[in-house]
């Protein structure tokens, strides 16, 4: 589903921002609808993109590069480069894109289907917006690296890293232009070496959907896919590779451009979310004219939809490529990170990671980043205020132990002397008092323990 399309970037190879302000976007209500009727047509993974999904808040004033700005609600961000001035990142309905997106997505989860976001990672700098993604119980985050730099890679790593300690999988994605051929290999070893996997899809050059049609091409040379694909291939059996090695062969057999989906099947569909019911594609890129008032089973849909296909020069993106020709041996080795990632064992996964990459060299060092240090701030923060909670607990313990010694031998002269009046001997009291203690001992006991137990699980 393609929500609200405004971006605080202007990547070249991106159509995607110069939709804002065209249509009426659909509203929160009209999107779940939408959801619905995916769900409902047997759809189980859905992938949220934008413009910007994660834009989070309004911004006063222009745009300094490199410095902290200022949101209206008061939270600060930080951008690397910017190649817009920064508007409002508002719905129609006075709800921020970010608001917007995780109601969609925690819908998703709640129906039972597995989550994606795509960012740019831009306005994910603090544990704030991690911590919503978690509640909305998104599956999947995929970073989307649009500045390839040494600082760029470093900031989205560190980012993706603190996604993954947070139990979401992280994606580090790459789109393959023919500038990018010497880094990327770089990148998907400092992904794999940190625990994050790695994608990456030849840009396109449709235009109109999700591609623009430069002026000159920047689609790589058939020499530099198979230098990438030669370099990528001993991180297949990491697991940390997402792409399916079927796709950079068919990448290096077919000049990187030229694959048709096949119109008599549905594996993947494209939504924009705008007005009531939507608009659905075959793809980011191309339209069928049709809202999802249609069946996926009617005639009307296969015929719009071949019609489509039919006048599509083709593609190579690797995500409808990938759901068409699933590679089952190399998607199932992604299946032992992923788990470590989502059972909250990130480290184990970076280890995994680590012990591919023979020679550190081959990869960027990732410093730990901000919202890293901000997580490990919070984990001390919760172990020292539980620590500090069970200290005060057995201290008020220690205070109340005289009163309750003499609330115990208070009972025990009262229930003495109602005994000698109803004629009851004395030690026939000792017995009971003995044994109420004792019985209320092991209840309080039993508490203790049980508390013990549901603050570990909760922690
Ligand atoms: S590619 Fe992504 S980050 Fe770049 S302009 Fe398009 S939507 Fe924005
Ligand atoms: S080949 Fe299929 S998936 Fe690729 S752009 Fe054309 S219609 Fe879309």
């Amino acid at each position: 589903m393609e929500g609200p399309t405004n971006c605080n970037r202007a990547c070249v190879y991106c159509d995607v921002h110069k939709r804002k302000n065209t249509v009426r976007f659909s509203t929160v209500a009209e999107s779940l609808r939408q959801v619905d009727w995916a769900y409902d047509e047997g759809f189980l993974f859905f992938q949220y993109v934008g413009g910007e999904p994660l834009a989070g808040c309004q911004f006063d004033g222009g745009v300094r590069p490199g410095r902290y700005q200022m949101c209206l609600n008061g939270a600060n961000l930080m951008y690397e480069d910017f190649t817009e001035k920064l508007t409002s990142f508002t719905t129609e309905e006075g709800k921020t894109y970010v608001d917007h997106a995780l109601e969609i997505i925690g819908y998703a989860s709640r129906l039972g289907m597995f989550t994606n976001v795509i960012t740019n990672g831009d306005f994910l700098d603090n544990t704030y917006y991690l911590s919503r993604l978690k509640k909305a119980r998104l599956d999947f985050l995929t970073f989307s690296l649009h500045s390839p730099t040494e600082a760029g890679i470093r900031s989205i790593i560190g980012k993706a890293r603190a996604t993954a300690n947070a139990g979401i999988i992280p994606t580090v994605s790459v789109v393959f232009t023919a500038d990018r051929a010497d880094i990327i290999p770089k990148v998907a070893k400092t992904c794999a070496a940190n625990g994050i996997f790695f994608s990456t899809s030849i840009v396109q050059e449709i235009g109109d959907g999700f591609s623009t049609v430069p002026e000159k091409s920047n689609i790589p040379t058939l020499e530099q896919i198979e230098k990438v694909a030669r370099e990528l291939e001993p991180l297949r059996k990491s697991g940390f590779l997402v792409n399916g090695w079927n796709y950079f062969v068919k990448a290096m057999d077919s000049n990187g451009s030229r694959w048709k989906c096949d119109p008599t099947q549905d594996q993947f569909i494209h939504i924009r979310a705008q007005g009531e019911k939507g608009e659905l594609g075959v793809c980011s890129e191309m339209r069928t004219g049709l809202d999802t008032g249609v069946s996926l089973k009617s005639k009307e849909w296969r015929e719009r939809k071949e019609g489509a296909v039919d006048g599509c020069p083709g593609c190579l993106y690797s995500c409808y490529f990938r759901c068409q020709n699933p590679d089952f041996r190399g998607d199932s080795q992604t299946l032992m990170p992923m788990v470590l990632i989502k059972s909250g064992h990130s480290g184990l996964a970076r280890k995994l990671g680590r012990r591919t990459i023979k020679d550190p060299s081959e990869i960027i060092s990732v410093p730990q980043s901000e919202l890293e240090k901000s997580q490990s701030w919070l984990k001390n923060y919760d172990r020292l205020h539980n620590r500090l909670k069970r200290k005060g607990k057995d201290l008020i313990d220690i205070a109340s132990a005289p009163f309750v010694l003499a609330a115990v031998l208070a009972t025990y002269v009262f229930v003495s002397l109602a005994a000698r009046r109803k004629g009851i001997s004395q030690d026939k009291v000792n017995e009971y008092m003995l044994m109420s203690i004792v019985y209320g001992g092991i209840v309080e006991l039993g508490k203790d323990e049980k508390n013990d137990e549901m603050s570990d699980s909760r922690s």
